[in-house]
């Protein structure tokens, strides 16, 4: 899987409509200070369903959507859309392209779209959960993520480590299990009540 373009209207700096194409390789952005460089990894954070204002570098949500300038006006909504490379079908959908966007309103509106269809959050994180493309993955190191990853508490190396190595989505999957499993034998126990005063 790939990264092949970033489309992006009205997030952060972005107040017109940019379209950023990666070619397979190396791309090097480069700008001066302030210019909009970690503008650009902050939206694909965004779109992989980050929900942390602060870590976008923010204090609240609508802090993404363009606030205006000396010449132009604020944006009313922040869109972004990133278009994947899937011919090793690593994500799971059985398409060669797969698009991910996420839009947000200044009402709170949040939406998300899978290959252009209104889709949910969950379908988002799930479908990156474990590719090594999630928004906690090690695609993408921001600046000071080295020292934090060298610094960081035994607890939350093994995190980043259990992401990397696969085991995180079963972790998820069990702990979904666990909790159908507790809400039958409660079911169950509630059934088991009735039948004890019918008889
Ligand atoms: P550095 O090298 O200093 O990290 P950079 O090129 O990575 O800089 P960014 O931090 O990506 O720059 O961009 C910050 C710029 O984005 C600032 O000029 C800031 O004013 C602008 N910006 C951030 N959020 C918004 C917003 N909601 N509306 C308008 N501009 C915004």
């Amino acid at each position: 899987v790939y990264l092949k373009s970033i489309d992006a209207y009205g997030f952060k700096s972005f107040a017109e409509h940019t379209h950023v194409d990666f070619d397979n390789g190396v791309t090097a952005i480069v700008g001066p200070n302030g210019s909009g460089k970690s503008n650009i990894t902050d939206a694909i954070k965004w779109v992989l369903g980050e929900q942390s204002a602060k870590s976008l570098r923010g204090s609240k949500m609508e802090d993404v959507i363009f606030n205006g300038s000396k010449e132009r006006k604020k944006c009313q909504y922040a869109e972004v859309k990133l278009t994947l490379d899937n011919h090793s079908r690593k994500l799971n959908i059985d398409e060669d392209t797969i698009t991910v966007e996420r839009r947000l309103y200044r009402n709170g509106d949040s939406e998300y779209y899978l290959n252009n269809e209104r889709t949910r959050l969950k379908s988002v994180l799930d479908l990156f959960l474990d590719s090594g493309l999630g928004k906690e993955a090690f695609s993408i190191i921001s600046q000071g993520k080295v020292d934090e990853v060298l610094n960081a508490k035994p607890s939350d190396r093994r995190y980043l480590i259990e992401e990397a190595a696969g085991v995180l989505k079963y972790k998820k999957r069990k702990k979904e299990a666990t909790h159908k499993l507790e809400q039958t034998e409660q079911n169950l126990n509630r059934v088991e009540d009735i039948v004890f005063d019918l008889e």
